[in-house]
């Protein structure tokens, strides 16, 4: 086989390395394979064979990625085109539907979570009657025209917006047309439900615009802080804050973020919500550091900041970061109160995240007693084959 098969000239990508079976990671790296044959574009399907030429899987191929196939179907008979599609995206939207239940609480959630749904490089967020299609990888950016009409199909009646992160579109080459079209990012505000609570969403936001995979976390916290005095640090527009006041009946919860937008709409969202919160658009490091000369200190409080480890240069500063919110949070807690603290970056693993908190509670001369290591919500679900897309931790622990 020189690169293309026989019978249709249809790309070959030959692996380095013979493929052992077991189930393939979605990943195929630039290091991992051949030289690619001559004429392949971004974003075209291939054919990936081992090198002992057994194929196996089909996926999209990007030529300066550090990820030169993203695999989507490990048949190899099985072509991406339209049936595909829609087979995976009905297969993603049944899991929310039909397993999950998830229209019976809320109508916003995740579609389709990328490799955990097989769609490495899709996600699919819906706030509503507004899907918000996040593109990672330039074959379903050149599909998006299909993507939109199975998408309409599975939620009719609803309204789909596209969106291409900076460092995503640096490193797949995309640009999405000028947002004058029907793919503006200016897609407005759109209110949404979880269980009795309301939130306003603006796409244009942090992540697609709300933090879906909290969702179970914030009814879980919720039920741990009545008539308690509760912080929710890095709160972005509220969530755990709204949830713990209003579901949980917490008597006075008070919210921080540096980002002065999502202190607004967090403001919003509790008179939407009747909810009293005390809010300060602040450093959260800096908040919780000045904590310690306060009065009275926190029963019950949430820490869920930004992702810290972007990749391997940042994992030393991202675990310092850790260390430090950590302990100041915990100086700032009663004995036998409440953490919850999350880390959402994927490279940090439980495993390691355990033993920065390890650390934290002896600086500040705690113990934890940890009684849940939670994740993200269902509608996030996790590859097998793929461990970095179990990204969230939120470990709920009790400080002694
Ligand atoms: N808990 C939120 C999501 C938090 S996302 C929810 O459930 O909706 C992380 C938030 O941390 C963002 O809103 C970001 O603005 C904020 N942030 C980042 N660095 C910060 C800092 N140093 N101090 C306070 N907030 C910060």
């Amino acid at each position: 086989m020189s690169g293309t098969s026989d019978e249709n000239q249809e790309p070959v990508i030959r692996l380095r390395r013979q493929f052992r079976g077991g189930g393939i990671h979605p990943w195929v790296f630039r290091r991992a394979i051949r030289r690619p044959p001559a004429g392949l574009r971004d974003g075209d399907e291939v054919l990936i064979v081992s090198a002992d030429a057994v194929p196996v899987g089909r996926g999209f191929y990007h030529g300066e990625s550090t990820i030169a196939v993203r695999i989507l179907s490990s048949d190899p008979e099985e072509r991406l085109g339209a049936e595909f599609l829609r087979g995976r995206l009905e297969r993603a939207a049944s899991l929310r539907r039909d397993v999950l239940q998830l229209d019976r609480q809320t109508d916003a959630y995740r579609v389709v979570h990328a490799e955990g749904d097989g769609l490495s490089g899709l996600v699919v967020d819906r706030y509503g009657d507004l899907l918000v299609v996040e593109l990672f990888s330039k074959g379903f950016f050149l599909r998006r025209d299909l993507i939109r009409e199975i998408l309409l199909d599975l939620f009719p009646g609803s309204r789909c917006v596209f969106r291409v992160e900076p460092v995503a579109g640096e490193r797949e080459r995309m640009q999405l047309p000028a947002p004058s079209t029907a793919e503006s990012e200016d897609a407005g505000e759109v209110e949404i439900r979880e269980a009795k609570l309301r939130f306003l969403v603006s796409p244009g936001g942090h992540k697609t615009g709300f933090f879906l995979d909290q969702r179970d976390n914030r009814r879980r916290f919720a039920a741990l802080v009545k008539g308690k005095k509760v912080l929710d640090a890095f709160s972005y527009t509220g969530g755990f804050a709204i949830a713990a006041r209003t579901r949980g009946k917490a008597a006075r919860v008070a919210a921080v973020d540096l980002d002065e937008k999502a202190v607004a709409q967090g403001r919003r969202n509790c008179r939407l919500n009747r909810a009293e919160i005390e809010w300060t658009h602040a450093d959260a490091f800096r908040y919780l550091r000045n904590q310690r000369h306060a009065v009275e200190p926190f029963d019950a409080i949430c820490v869920d900041p930004p992702k810290w480890a972007l990749d391997r240069k940042s994992l030393d500063d991202a675990e310092r970061k850790y260390l430090d919110i950590n302990t100041y949070a915990l100086r700032a807690l009663r004995r036998g109160g409440v953490l919850l603290t999350c880390s959402c970056s994927g490279l940090v693993s439980e495993e390691w995240f355990l033993r920065i908190l390890h650390r934290a509670a002896a600086d500040a001369g705690r113990s934890l007693q940890v009684f849940l290591v939670a994740g993200a919500a269902g509608d996030h679900p996790v590859d097998i084959h793929c461990p970095e897309s179990r990204y969230l931790k939120a470990v709920f622990a009790r400080a002694l």
